[in-house]
């Protein structure tokens, strides 16, 4: 099972890093033991004075697919769901000036939270999702799935131009603004609409 990351996918975050805006998606992997275990508490790594939290909307994938037509992406999955792409922002930064991979500040252990799945069929239009994150039982980070550059079909279709696609595969579809750093005894809540998806403690 791979997770694969698209990065840059709301006009509102990219102004809040200062990144330009991209002409294609931005991607990257993390690999399976990013995932965070169910009901583990998130350690932050020592490796890092300043990792973010990123909500984002996952996608997850049913079906083996290679060149997938845009028309025919929604045939791939079946559910939906939320999840954290947690990022070492001091060490991406850094590997950034130096254009070097990410993978460092994004798929270490336990990077990768995925929440519980919501059948796709319970979504009137999975292009007009909400959903929001709430630290402390304050909400830190909210979006729209309408808000996206590029769409859940869309970012199937350029993604599997270059992977093949695989059961259980994970598309994290990047997150909207309001990234920041966690700190020991956050409680971290992710919600689509008002159903709770997740909650981690952070350590
Ligand atoms: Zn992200």
């Amino acid at each position: 099972m791979k997770l694969i990351c698209i990065g840059r996918n709301y006009t509102d975050h990219i102004k809040e890093l200062e990144n330009e805006r991209p002409t294609d998606p931005v991607i990257f992997m993390k690999p399976d033991t990013a995932v965070l275990l169910k009901k583990q508490p998130f350690f932050i790594p020592e490796f890092s004075q300043d990792v973010h939290h990123e909500v984002e909307i996952l996608v997850k994938i049913n079906k083996v697919g290679k060149y997938i037509d845009e028309k025919f992406a929604h045939k791939y999955y079946d559910e939906i769901g939320l999840g954290i792409d947690f990022t070492a922002r001091d060490l991406q930064t850094k590997l950034k000036e130096k254009g070097l991979p990410w993978e460092k500040a994004k798929a270490f252990d336990g990077a990768a939270v995925v929440g519980d799945f919501i059948p796709k069929s319970e979504f009137e239009n999975i292009n007009n999702i909400q959903f929001h994150l709430e630290n402390n039982k304050k909400i830190v980070q909210k979006g729209n799935t309408s808000l996206m550059l590029w769409k859940i079909d869309a970012l199937i279709e350029y993604v599997s131009k270059y992977f093949t696609l695989k059961i259980g595969d994970i598309i994290f579809t990047g997150t909207p603004s309001g990234v920041a750093k966690v700190n020991p005894n956050d409680q971290l809540e992710g919600y689509i609409e008002n159903k709770q998806l997740f909650s981690i403690k952070v350590k």
